[in-house]
């Protein structure tokens, strides 16, 4: 095809192999001719196991097979995160990636839930017990997490799914490493050209300083219409070669350096990512077939790297079965993500911390708005501009959801909590939290994460409670309310016992050919 595109992806860590995999799978060789350059003396960073439900749906799209791609990257399945002491001391709450009960009349469930909880002659009268179960008693995925169960979202007898089976959404925990080897294969498969080496200088079109080819060590060149940088933190094209600046949000969030150990595997698999905090940071936890990946994220002028990893080792629930790792990073990103005819994806991009395992689904957010306006041989600007929309979009929403934990934790352990309680904090954000803290009112957004359960599960495990229900929530039938809410938490009770353990499910789905 005369006009076929030729793209050279540079990097093979996560983002460069989810970019090769997608444009080959999605786009094909019919549309454009790919080449990706990967050094594999610089390596990757090594990390990133935690996903986010939105991964199921770019694994479909590819036509990837679920269960060959769970045994091959080593993974477990993941219904939410565990937060422990985010919230008042000694408690814990969890995120889960699912609902808090069904609207009754019109009205959000949780809004119900609060009428009933602030008013104990209406609960009386309604005839619900005086002692009214915690919120997450109606959230399956969180009794899931909880009880340490799993299975797959079901359809009931007609073939609508069932609307308290199919409440919950799930995500992985996965061998970055190995998901990365699955894609290269795959992408292999589809005509991706892998090129070993690495890059040392990079030259420009003199006029439009468009990136024109890649020089390798080796001498050889890589010339292309389009360049991918995924070259991870070093940003080589987008940032070295292109200058286009960073914006960093260390005002918001300040952590700035990472430890990550390996430990032997949990026997139990739980189906949860578990993020502790500490005085000078935060602690995680993910559980994977063959080890368990952890890591402490931390602000280094409050503890320094030796302190970080020892406390990390300390606090181990299996034997560390590697050595520690230091990783630097900044919070933020690069001012545009596509500057003339270079797009940068993963790293490359920006970096948040990965409280909420966002950077994964940032990779692929990228990619699909990519694909949606993949542009011809001659460069479009308005596609780059609407790109860099939709990508601000994305990155700043998923900021504001992680500042809402630091901002809302109640800790005054460290200068780091105290800083981000009385931190000034983006518009939009502070917006939100008003919201909720008069009303209970959480706004969908129609771009980028999160939906309001996710919202209103941090909201809630961090102390914030509202002062009133909306209006309209009074007016439903206090009955009809009551009964929906005593019905629902027993159905969950009911179906978690049916449930296997998440361990026993995932050894099944080994032994599935
Ligand atoms: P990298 O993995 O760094 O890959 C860069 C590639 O570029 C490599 O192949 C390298 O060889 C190549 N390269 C660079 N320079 C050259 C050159 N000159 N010539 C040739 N090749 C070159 N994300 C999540 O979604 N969930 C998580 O749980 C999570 N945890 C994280 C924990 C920490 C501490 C950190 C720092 C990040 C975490 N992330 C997480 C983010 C996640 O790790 C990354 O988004 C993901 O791994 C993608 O990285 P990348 O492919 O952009 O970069």
């Amino acid at each position: 095809m005369a006009d076929k595109i030729k793209i050279a992806i540079v990097g093979g860590g996560t983002a460069g192999w989810m970019t090769a995999a997608a444009l080959a799978g999605i786009a094909t060789d019919k549309i454009c001719e790919l080449i990706l350059v990967e050094s594999e003396a610089i390596g990757t960073v090594g990390v990133g196991e935690a996903t986010i439900p939105a991964i199921k749906e770019f694994n479909d799209r590819l036509g990837i097979p679920e269960t060959e791609m769970l045994q091959q990257t080593r993974a477990t399945f993941k219904l939410g995160i565990e937060f422990q002491g985010w919230g008042k001391p000694g408690t814990s709450y969890i995120h889960p990636f699912g609902t808090f009960g069904q609207p009754i009349a019109g009205t959000d469930f949780h809004q119900q839930w609060l009428r009933f909880f602030s008013d104990s002659a209406l609960r009386e009268n309604a005839g619900l017990s005086q002692q009214l179960p915690p919120l997450e008693a109606y959230s399956l995925a969180v009794q899931m997490c909880r009880a340490g169960k799993f299975d797959y979202p079901k359809a009931s007898a007609g073939s609508a799914l069932d609307p308290i089976e199919s409440s919950y959404a799930y995500a992985y925990h996965f061998d970055a490493g190995l998901y990365a080897r699955y894609l290269r294969d795959y992408a292999e498969q589809r005509g991706v050209r892998r090129i070993e080496g690495r890059i040392h200088n990079v030259s420009q079109d003199p006029h439009s300083g468009d990136i024109q080819t890649l020089h390798l060590e080796s001498g050889q060149q890589i010339s292309a219409d389009y360049f991918i940088d995924c070259s991870g933190f070093r940003s080589l094209l987008l940032g070295q070669t292109l200058g286009v600046a960073y914006q960093s949000w260390k005002h918001w969030l300040p952590c700035d350096s990472a430890v990550a150990m390996p430990s032997a595997r949990d026997a139990d698999l739980p189906p949860v990512t578990r993020s502790t905090a500490q005085p000078a940071g935060w602690q995680w936890r993910i559980p994977l077939q063959h080890r368990c990946g952890n890591g402490f994220v931390y602000q280094s002028s409050l503890i320094g790297d030796d302190e970080a990893a020892d406390s990390l080792a300390s606090s181990l629930k299996t034997p560390a079965i590697g050595d520690p790792r230091i990783i630097r990073f900044e919070a933020g990103k690069r001012a545009c993500s596509w500057h003339k005819n270079c797009i940068a994806v993963g790293l490359a991009a920006g970096f948040l911390e990965p409280l909420e395992s966002t950077s994964i689904y940032l990779i692929q957010a990228a990619i699909v708005n990519f694909l949606k306006l993949l542009p011809g041989k001659s460069l479009q600007p308005q596609l780059a501009r609407e790109f860099n929309r939709l990508l601000n979009l994305e990155y700043e929403r998923a900021r504001d959801f992680i500042i809402l934990h630091y901002h809302l934790n109640p800790r005054t352990d460290s200068e780091l909590w105290r800083h981000c309680q009385s931190m000034s904090i983006p518009d939009e954000l502070r917006l939100r939290i008003e919201a909720f803290r008069k009303r209970g009112f959480i706004e969908q957004y129609r771009h980028g994460l999160f939906a309001p359960p996710s919202w209103l599960s941090v909201f809630m495990g961090q102390g914030l409670k509202p002062r009133q229900v909306e209006p309209l929530a009074n007016q439903v039938d206090p009955h009809k309310a009551a009964q929906t809410l005593s019905s629902l938490e027993q159905t969950i009770r009911r179906q978690i016992a049916a449930m296997p353990s998440s361990a026993e499910f995932v050894q099944q789905l080994n032994s599935m050919p």
